[in-house]
């Protein structure tokens, strides 16, 4: 807007602030005065995609994405209100904010680290104190104010927690807010968080991350959640709860994709509560196949009979106990080692047919091709919640690494760590064997993440979930 135009609106604005309240209110709806530029809303349907949405209006998943400060395109979610771009002119001089329930033009404007009359101006709006839900607030940027977001500090926090909250160096946060050193005394001052760009979202949401996006049947989805405060915090995703667990203010969760998860789109929901107040974000996750091959097993007759139903079912029941294990401490860091030095002779996931049945189990570990006696090692720190002989798995061991992640043994011929037992990486937990219901010597490696078997070896990836509270140090 020019200087003319902008002292004309400042004029009326002064005009109007003059007038009794209500007056002023009905005489122009909020955002309703002048020479506003029309813009052009869309809400997300179930199944769209920003690509989709932009080759309907005829413009570019960028500018839809910049308009509505979307940080990652691939995250939009059915009912979301969307800003469409192409009727509003350039959109690099501001940015959309969408009015969510109980939002006031203070808390919007300090939320942009603007004064609430830059965004007053900015609208046109003749009563700021009138703001509807679901309603457009332009955000003027570009016009020389600092960027980022104002942060409370909270009784009891501190600068690095306040900066790996929002994922920002401590020292731009120190260089953001004072030129000689920061005050001992935090609590109750607000602090510049520099660039960090809202995203849209609820408060007291501030950032969601989710890897790998898309998820594969079988991998581990890691899910990151920065607020800007601490809060209590329910997910839950297919059809489950995603338990969280805390680390220096940050939240964290792992869930399980299983093998046999139908590809498509899965609605991930995330509330959280602070002082009584909360809010819900809703994500779209997308499950692909896991491009598994199949294998045909043939059970010679009457080895099956080898175990009866009963002693079958005790095993399941004891392991679903173990697998049901949530340590909110995490023990590992980085990503996992493999447990043994062998090549793998059979990969998780593959689809498994007995005696020319249907395909409808699968190989819910990887097995390891090497021979008896060799040393079995923990892949990760951990605590031994299992050691003992089973009728299928013969000796197994199973360890807790916190977090929900579990990883087992099985086969083995010698258990070398009892219950309870704190393992190191690296550390002899038993040796391979051909214990229990077994054909040959191997190692057997499962992996669980909340109760779901999943793909180890994605665990040993230097990308992989093993390394997502990236350089955070556990106890
Ligand atoms: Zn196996």
């Amino acid at each position: 807007m020019n200087i003319h135009l902008h002292r004309l609106w400042m004029t009326l604005l002064l005009l109007l602030v003059g007038l009794p309240g209500p007056v002023a209110a009905q005489s122009g709806g909020p955002g309703e005065v002048g020479d506003a530029p029309p813009f052009q809303e869309h809400i997300v349907a179930p199944g769209e995609t920003l690509f989709s949405i932009a080759r309907q209006y005829g413009t570019t998943v960028d500018a839809i994405a910049h308009a509505n400060a979307i940080p990652d395109p691939r995250q939009i979610f059915a009912g979301q209100r969307l800003v469409i771009p192409s009727a509003l002119g350039p959109v690099d001089t501001w940015m959309a904010h969408i009015v969510r329930p109980g939002e006031t033009l203070h808390g919007i404007a300090r939320q942009y680290g603007l004064h609430w009359q830059t965004v007053a101006l900015a609208n046109h709006l003749v009563n700021p104190t009138l703001l509807t839900v679901g309603q457009v607030v332009r955000i003027p940027t570009g016009q020389g104010e600092a960027t980022g977001a104002l942060h409370a500090v909270q009784p009891g926090e501190t600068l690095i927690r306040i900066a790996f909250r929002y994922g920002v160096s401590f020292w731009d946060l120190v260089a953001a807010n004072w030129t000689d050193r920061p005050p001992v005394a935090l609590s109750g001052q607000w602090l510049r968080v520099p660039g960090v760009r809202p995203t849209g979202m609820p408060s007291p949401f501030l950032r969601i991350d989710l890897s790998p996006v898309p998820a594969r049947q079988g991998d581990t989805l890691a899910i990151v959640v920065r607020t800007e405060k601490p809060v209590a915090l329910e997910g839950r995703l297919f059809d489950r709860p995603v338990p969280f667990a805390e680390e220096n203010g940050v939240y964290y969760a792992y869930v399980g994709v299983h093998a046999f998860t139908e590809p498509g789109l899965y609605e991930l929901t995330l509330t959280a509560t602070a002082d009584g107040e909360g809010a819900t974000v809703a994500t779209t996750i997308r499950v692909e196949d896991g491009r598994y091959g199949h294998e045909r097993i043939d059970v010679p007759p009457g080895r099956a009979n080898l175990l009866n139903a009963q002693v079958i079912a005790a095993e399941q029941q004891r392991l679903r106990e173990v697998r049901a294990l949530f340590t909110p401490h995490r023990y590992w860091r980085g990503p996992f080692r493999l447990p043994v030095e062998a090549a793998i002779s059979s990969t998780f996931g593959t689809r498994r047919s007995y005696n020319g049945g249907p395909y409808n189990s699968y190989h819910e570990g990887v097995d390891f091709d090497i021979g008896a006696g060799a040393k079995v090692y923990a892949p990760a720190d951990g605590v031994v919640v299992l050691a003992e002989p089973l009728a299928v798995r013969g000796n197994a061991v199973v360890i807790d690494h916190g977090w929900g992640i579990l990883t087992g043994y099985w086969h083995l011929s010698q258990i070398e760590v009892a219950a309870g037992q704190r393992v190191r990486a690296g550390e002899v937990i038993g040796r391979v064997g051909n214990t229990g219901l077994s054909t040959g010597a191997h190692l057997h490696w499962d992996f669980w993440v909340g109760g779901v078997n999943v793909n180890g070896l994605r665990w040993v990836a230097a990308d992989g979930p093993g390394a997502v509270p990236e350089g955070s140090a556990a106890p």
